[in-house]
């Protein structure tokens, strides 16, 4: 990933032990809240374990070549609901079939 102003403001300001604790504490806490967020059934209306299944899909791109797109989708583990999927377009994995 490219290095904005922002990733040296934030090297710099790691340096105050204060605002490092509060930092680390807040970066756990969206991690919890990401969790949280990215396993909650609508359906059963709980946070819940997740099936996961992978989709490959081959499609035509320029000079007759193919490229297999990967995508991810969840279902929860109790009733089956779709949950969520994840864009192809998050995936580096672009596999060149030619
Ligand atoms: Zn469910």
């Amino acid at each position: 990933m490219k290095k904005s102003n922002y990733d040296g403001y934030l090297k710099e300001q790691l340096k105050d032990f204060a605002f490092k604790a509060r930092y680390n504490q807040a970066v756990k806490a969206f991690d919890v809240a990401l969790q949280i967020f990215t396993s909650y059934c609508p359906q059963c209306r709980i946070v819940t374990n997740l099936s996961e299944s992978i989709t490959l899909r081959t499609i035509p791109v320029q000079n007759g070549k193919t490229k297999t797109l990967v995508s991810k989708t969840y279902h929860c583990e109790s009733c089956c609901s779709f949950v969520r999927s994840e864009d192809e377009s998050n995936y580096k994995l672009l596999i060149d079939c030619k």
